[in-house]
This record gives structure tokens, C-alpha cells and sequence, in this order.
């Protein structure tokens, strides 16, 4: 089981970690121009992937990172609100 601050510090390397490869170009989810529809999109993508891990039986690792994933994209869509 991790801590919150664990939690966060992980969402928060998933943030820079997506700046360092995409950096924070246009047409990103904090991209404030960026339409909500597509951020959904972004979102609701991750959210599949969280969904496939639970089908798979994935182990908790993998899970995690998945939910972590989901988290980022929803703190990065705030970040352009
Ligand atoms: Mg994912």
C-alpha cells in the first residue's frame, strides 16, 4: 500500500515524464485551447487502459500504473482549466 505523498509523487513524475516526451506543445490536454471533447477522449482512453488491466488480471504494479496514468491526464486537463 503506498502513502498519498507516495500517490501524488508518482502522478507528478507521470506529468513531467509526458512534458519531457511531448513537452507542452499545442493540442496537449493542459493546453487551455484544446477542446474538452478531446481531453474526454484522452481521459476516457486512459480509462480503458485501467479497464483492460482489471479484465487481464493484471498484477498490481501494472495497475497502479495505469491509475496513475488516468490521474495525470485529469491533473494535467485541470492544470488547463
Ligand atoms: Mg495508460
Amino acid at each position: 500500500m503506498l502513502s498519498r505523498k507516495e500517490v501524488f509523487n508518482d502522478i507528478d513524475a507521470e506529468r513531467k515524464l509526458k512534458i519531457r516526451k511531448w513537452g507542452l506543445a499545442i493540442n496537449r490536454v493542459e493546453d487551455p485551447d484544446s477542446s474538452n471533447t478531446w481531453k474526454l477522449a484522452v481521459l476516457t482512453e486512459e480509462l480503458g487502459e485501467v479497464a483492460k488491466e482489471v479484465v487481464d488480471g493484471s498484477n498490481r504494479i501494472k495497475l497502479r500504473n495505469e491509475l496513475t496514468q488516468v490521474a495525470a491526464v485529469a491533473v494535467a486537463w485541470l492544470e488547463s482549466l
